[in-house]
C-alpha cells in the first residue's frame, strides 16, 4: 500500500488540493506532521486516513480522537496515553515509530525493550502499522541503510503483528526489500528526485512563471542590485522580474540562479531581493524579453532539481518555500 505524505501544506503545493485529487486516484492513507495540518485535512476529506507523523504531545490525546487522526507514537508516554485513551474511549488505531538510526523520532531502543519485555504495554491499541525512517537512503551504498533495515526487522519480531513501513520515496528506490506493507512517499510525488546521484525517475509536476516588469539597458561599468554585487562588463539588457526571497527564490539564488525565457538560459544577475530579482537577458531577442513576458523560474527545461542545486540546497526546501503571493493553479 502506498500512504502519500502531504505535511508542510503538501512540501508547499497545498495539501487540501493534492491530497483531493490523490484520494480520487484511489489514495487512502495520508500523513501529515501536526495535529493541526490533520485537523484542517479531515475537514476537507472526511473519508480518509490521516496519520499525524508528530506525535501526542501532552493533552492532545482527545483531538486526535475527536478527528479521527491515527496518532504515531513516538515514546512511551505517548503509548501511554494512547493507552489510556483506548481504555476510556474505546480502542482506536495508533501507529508505532521506532528509531533505527536517525535519532530524531521515535522509540529509541531501550524504550522498545521494555515493550517487549511487558507487551501489556501496548494492551488494547489496536497497532495500525510499526515504522521507522532511514536516514541515507537518498544515498543508495551507505551502510546505515542495511543496518537499519536489520535493526527493523529485529525490532518488528519483538512487536505484535501489524504492517511495516520503513520507506519514503529515496527508501522505495533501493528496491521491494525496503516496501513491507506499506510505503511513504512524500517528495516524489511532487516530481523531485529522490536520488539525486542518479536520473530522476519521477516526472516534474510544478510548473513556476513570474513575469517581467522592467527591461533595461546597462553600460560596461555600471553596477547591478544590493551592494552592487554584480559588476557589469559589456553593454547588457537586464530584465527585472516580479519574485523574490519572499516568494521562495532563496536569497542564495543571488548571482547564481538561473531561469528560462523564450526557451534560452538566462542567469540571476546581483542580490535576490524581496520582491524582484534582475536577469541578464542579453542574449534574448529583444521581442521576447518585454515588461508582462513570463519567465520560467521551474520548468521543463529547469527542474526544481536544477533550481535547488543552484541555491545549495535541495528540492524539499525549494518547494516548501514557495511563497503565498504566486497565482495558483492546480490541474
Ligand atoms: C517526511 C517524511 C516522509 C516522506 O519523506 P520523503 O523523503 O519526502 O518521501 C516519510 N516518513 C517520515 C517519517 C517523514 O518524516
Amino acid at each position: 500500500m502506498t500512504a502519500a505524505v502531504v505535511k508542510a501544506d503538501g512540501y508547499g503545493l497545498g495539501a487540501i488540493e493534492v491530497a483531493s485529487a490523490l484520494a480520487a486516484a484511489g489514495c487512502r492513507l495520508f500523513f501529515v506532521a501536526q495535529l493541526d495540518e490533520g485537523v484542517a485535512l479531515r475537514v476537507a476529506l472526511p473519508a480518509i486516513e490521516i496519520a499525524v507523523l508528530n506525535g501526542v504531545l501532552p493533552g492532545t490525546a482527545p483531538d486526535f480522537a475527536a478527528h479521527d487522526l491515527v496518532p504515531v507514537l513516538n515514546d512511551l508516554g505517548q503509548v501511554a496515553a494512547w493507552r489510556k485513551l483506548c481504555r476510556d474511549a474505546g480502542p482506536r488505531p495508533a501507529m508505532l515509530h521506532l528509531d533505527t538510526g536517525m535519532a530524531r523520532l521515535g522509540l529509541p531502543a531501550a524504550e522498545l525493550a521494555a515493550i517487549a519485555a511487558d507487551p501489556a504495554l501496548l494492551d488494547g491499541v489496536p497497532l495500525r502499522a510499526v515504522m521507522s525512517h532511514l536516514a541515507c537512503a537518498d544515498e543508495p551504498a551507505h551502510p546505515l541503510n542495511a543496518e537499519q533495515l536489520r535493526r527493523f526487522q529485529v525490532a518488528r519480531a519483538a512487536l505484535p503483528a501489524a504492517p511495516a513501513s520503513l520507506a519514503a520515496s529515496s527508501g522505495i528506490l533501493l528496491g521491494p526489500g525496503w516496501h513491507f506493507e506499506l510505503v511513504r512517499p512524500g517528495v516524489a510525488l511532487y516530481g523531485v528526485n529522490p536520488q539525486p546521484a542518479t536520473p530522476n525517475p519521477m516526472a516534474q509536476v510544478i510548473a513556476l512563471k513570474a513575469k517581467i516588469l522592467q527591461v533595461r539597458d546597462v553600460d560596461r561599468g555600471m553596477t547591478v542590485g544590493y551592494g552592487a554585487t554584480h559588476l557589469v562588463d559589456r553593454p547588457s539588457r537586464i530584465a527585472t522580474v516580479a519574485a523574490g526571497y519572499a516568494d521562495g527564490l532563496l536569497r542564495s539564488l543571488s548571482n547564481r540562479g538561473s531561469a528560462v525565457l523564450g526557451g534560452h538560459r538566462v542567469s540571476v544577475v546581483g542580490r535576490v531581493s524581496m520582491d524582484l530579482i534582475t536577469l541578464d537577458v542579453s542574449s534574448v531577442e529583444p521581442a521576447l524579453a518585454q515588461p508582462g513576458a513570463l519567465v520560467d523560474l521551474v520548468g521543463p527545461g529547469h527542474t526544481v532539481d536544477d533550481l535547488a542545486a543552484e541555491a545549495g540546497t535541495i528540492g524539499y526546501e525549494i518547494l516548501t518555500a514557495l511563497g503565498r503571493r504566486y497565482h495558483r493553479v492546480w490541474r
